[in-house]
């Protein structure tokens, strides 16, 4: 079934600009200052679209964890350090200045992007810089916004006597900030724009696939005027970096976006000095079609991109498609018509609208998936493996056929596969999709108001789209139901999780 390709997609070179950045020697920020790796080691930086080496990222460990803590505990701790004293508005300006930069680097911040993770460039240039500019837009103005309450209190145990109380909101302190590959950029923006609006400290460690927009962001912090020691990010591996800053003493909180199974490791890392956890796990994300949708043509597209966007490399990716009885046929020749259709292709080249997966790791998952649906007795309607030799090109896949035991349906495959089931009643269907230990997302098509409702209300994820599908806003809290995550990016809700509340009481 999989249509495999002999012939090599094409070699893109980058531009100028991007091989330039590509030629200089890529170092750790920590506190103001480009250093190497204190063991001087470095690790490669693949194109996901070759396999063939691009750059080298200085390999950050527990030395260099420790250096980048003491870096941002010295900000943090002293009251009197500029970062501390700064006026929310001049905040808000640094802040709202770091989106207009990113906004100015744009089609070098896309192309990076493109080369690194292998999206398609275009993808880069419209969502992932863009959306990752106006996070920080968004957050710069809540830096002047974060108010405590007065709270007029009883104190039963002290008749007669007059207290004056409120609260203030303060930020949590040093913030370790682990983030994933599948949107390099913008995972730094929603981690940053939040932590820096509250006025925390970081140490943003990205992933070892995808290093290197977290690096021409750490420039473009430093040309926005961002105090020396307040973002540190030091590149490496997730095992010895990563470990190193979970575990740290002198971190406040830990703030991860990736797998469940790591967000497991996370936690008991954090476990020493009981540092806050959030995290933004993975998912399993029904999307459920009834015959009443209002466009049959437009939920065909919504469930064809809620699996194929981003090579369905996506935390909240429409993996289980549930489609009501009547219009089952009629969705499942679509999308499979709509996944013949997807031009695959390098992320630079032009017409590309899916690239290759971002390693050879992932590339061993999702195929080794396939297999495994193939094996447990699943009909692969269209893909179903690699596509060429080089680089990690998958084709995108739709199963049909499979049961609620099958690892398809049960494991999230972080890939462009999608299991496709019918259902006829809406009890049943609400219960199925919630039959799982994720809860991050889902998705509802129907032109029935009470129906959509209900159904939004009854399924547990932390996001419900109706009608649409993969719609992320700023503006819009995001984050999972059970094991999907604990806390909430983005939105004003994810300022509480980036400050403490204190509470103050005056005896009159
Ligand atoms: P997954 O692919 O399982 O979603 P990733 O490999 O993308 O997860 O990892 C997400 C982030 O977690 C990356 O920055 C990675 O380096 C980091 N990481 C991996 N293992 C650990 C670990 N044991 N402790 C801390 N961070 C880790």
């Amino acid at each position: 079934m999989v249509t495999t390709s002999t012939v090599p997609f094409p070699d893109v070179s980058p531009s100028p600009r991007v091989e330039g950045f590509l030629s200089r020697t890529k170092k750790l920020l920590i506190g103001g200052r480009w250093v190497d790796a204190a063991g001087g080691k470095a690790f490669p930086v693949y194109n996901p679209a070759t396999g063939q080496i691009i750059d080298m990222a200085a390999e950050g460990d527990v030395a260099d964890i420790d250096h980048a803590v003491r870096a941002a505990r010295k900000v943090f701790d002293n009251p009197r350090h500029p970062w501390r004293t700064m006026s929310p508005s001049e905040r808000g300006r640094l802040i709202w200045r770091i989106g207009d930069l990113i906004l100015e680097h744009k089609d070098e911040l896309a192309e990076l992007e493109s080369l690194d993770n292998g999206k398609p460039v275009e993808v880069a240039k419209a969502a992932d810089v863009p959306l990752s500019a106006d996070l920080f837009h968004y957050m710069a103005g809540w830096a002047t916004k974060l108010e405590g309450n007065t709270i007029p209190i009883s104190v039963l145990y002290a008749p007669g006597a007059q207290f004056h109380a409120f609260t203030t909101r303060e930020p949590i302190g040093v913030v370790g900030q682990i983030i994933p590959w599948n949107f390099p950029l913008l995972m730094a923006a929603w981690k940053l724009g939040p932590l820096l609006a509250t006025g925390n400290c970081a140490i943003l460690k990205p992933a070892e696939q995808t290093p290197l927009t977290a690096l021409r962001l750490g420039e473009i912090l430093q040309e926005a005027g961002l105090p020396e020691g307040v973002v540190n990010i030091v590149t490496g591996y997730g095992e010895t970096a990563g470990a190193a800053l979970a575990a740290h003493e002198g971190v406040d909180k830990v703030a991860f976006t990736g797998s469940t199974e790591l967000g497991r490791l996370i936690v008991k890392a954090a476990a020493g000095n009981l540092k806050k956890v959030t995290r933004e796990l993975g998912g399993k994300s029904p999307n459920i079609i009834f015959k009443d949708t209002p466009d049959l043509q437009q939920a065909i597209a919504g469930a064809a991109s809620a699996i194929f966007f981003n090579h369905g490399q996506c935390c909240c990716a429409g993996s289980r498609l549930y489609v009501e009885k009547a219009v089952y046929e009629d969705v499942v020749q679509g999308i499979t018509a709509a996944a013949r259709d997807i031009k695959l292709g390098p992320g630079l080249a032009a017409g590309t609208q899916m690239g290759p997966l971002v390693s050879q790791e992932q590339l061993d998952r999702v195929t080794g998936f396939m297999d495994a649906g193939r094996r447990e007795g699943a009909c692969v309607l269209t893909g179903g493996g690699r596509v060429g030799e080089r680089g990690y090109f998958v084709a995108p896949t739709l199963l049909t056929g499979t049961g609620p035991q099958m690892s398809v349906v049960k494991e999230e495959i972080f890939g462009p596969v999608v299991v496709a089931d019918s259902f006829e009643d809406t009890t049943e269907i609400i219960a199925r999709s919630n039959d799982t230990p994720y809860g991050l997302a889902a998705g509802v098509w129907t032109r029935d108001i009470a129906k959509a409702h209900r159904v939004a209300e009854e399924l547990r994820a932390g996001t419900v789209w109706v009608n649409c599908y993969n719609i992320v806003d700023s503006a819009l809290p995001f984050g999972g139901y059970k094991q999907s995550g604990w806390g909430r990016e983005m939105g004003h809700e994810v300022l509480s999780q980036y400050t403490h509340t204190k509470a103050v009481c005056i005896g009159l």
